[in-house]
This record gives structure tokens, sequence and C-alpha cells, in this order.
């Protein structure tokens, strides 16, 4: 049973945020900033591809919820809502799961590196993902 699974079973203690018939949010054990939360459906999905729409539905209610009692109970001006899908993409615990982290002014936190595209790259790139 993955970590996550161990505590909505009750198995692993967690600090919960909320909780109801079908989401659970609790605080990040090792936070980004105090105050770090996760958001996950009880029930097991890996990750985007595996989560049926309905069900993703329950669990943005609830990340829109926890972002808007962060904001407003920490009085922050902004904070983060990131789904690392994949491990290349930092994904550690295969359940899937929101992070909603606390962000301040000057917390030191690097943002993206961006890059520009080289000539006619864009419109490859357009040719391979558009409808
Ligand atoms: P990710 O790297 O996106 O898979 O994020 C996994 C997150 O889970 C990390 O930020 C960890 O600090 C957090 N984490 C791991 N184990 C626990 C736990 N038992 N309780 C709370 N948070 C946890
Ligand atoms: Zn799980």
């Amino acid at each position: 049973m993955c970590i996550f699974c161990q505590i909505v079973s009750g198995e692993i203690p967690a600090k919960k945020v909320y909780e109801n018939e079908r989401v659970l949010a609790f605080l990040d054990v090792r936070p980004v900033n105090p105050g770090h939360t996760l958001v996950i459906l009880k029930q097991h999905y890996r990750n985007l591809e595996e989560i049926p729409v309905l069900e993703l539905q329950d669990l943005i209610v609830v990340v829109k919820k926890i972002g808007e009692r962060l904001k407003a109970r920490l009085n922050l001006e902004g904070y983060n809502v990131i789904l690392n899908n994949g491990a290349t993409a930092g994904q550690t615990v295969p359940h899937l799961h929101f992070h909603l982290i606390p962000r301040h002014r000057d917390d030191g936190y690097p943002t993206w590196l961006h890059v520009d595209y080289g000539s006619g790259e864009a419109e490859k790139m357009l040719e391979i993902l558009k409808n």
C-alpha cells in the first residue's frame, strides 16, 4: 500500500487540515514553507492519466477551498498549486496529489528558468500539439 493510502487508512498519522467522503488534505511533513498542504483523493490513482475526470473534479474543488483558506488565514498574497505528474517531473509518492505551497515575497525560491524557441521551432511544436 502506498504511503498516502496508509494515511487514508490511518496506519500512518497525518495532520489533517480537511476531510470529506472522498478527499483528504493534510500538512506536508517537510514543507517548502509552513502551511504547505497536500490534497489527495482517498482512492489511489497514480497520475493525471489514471484519474477519472469526475473524481478530478472532487479533488480540484478541495484544492480551491484549501487554497482560499491558506490565503486568508496565513495572510498570503499568493501560493503555488503544483502537481508533479510522473517521476521525471519530481513525483516521489505514486498517489496523485496537489501541493498547495504558501509563498512570501523574497522567500528565496527561484522561478522556472525559461528558454527561447529557435527559429521555426515554435511552429514545429505547434504542428505536433495542436488539434
Ligand atoms: P512529490 O515529490 O510531488 O511526490 O511530493 C511528495 C510529498 O509528500 C513531499 O513533499 C513529501 O514531503 C511529502 N510526504 C512524504 N511522506 C509524507 C507523510 N508521511 N506525511 C506528509 N507528507 C509526506
Ligand atoms: Zn495510494
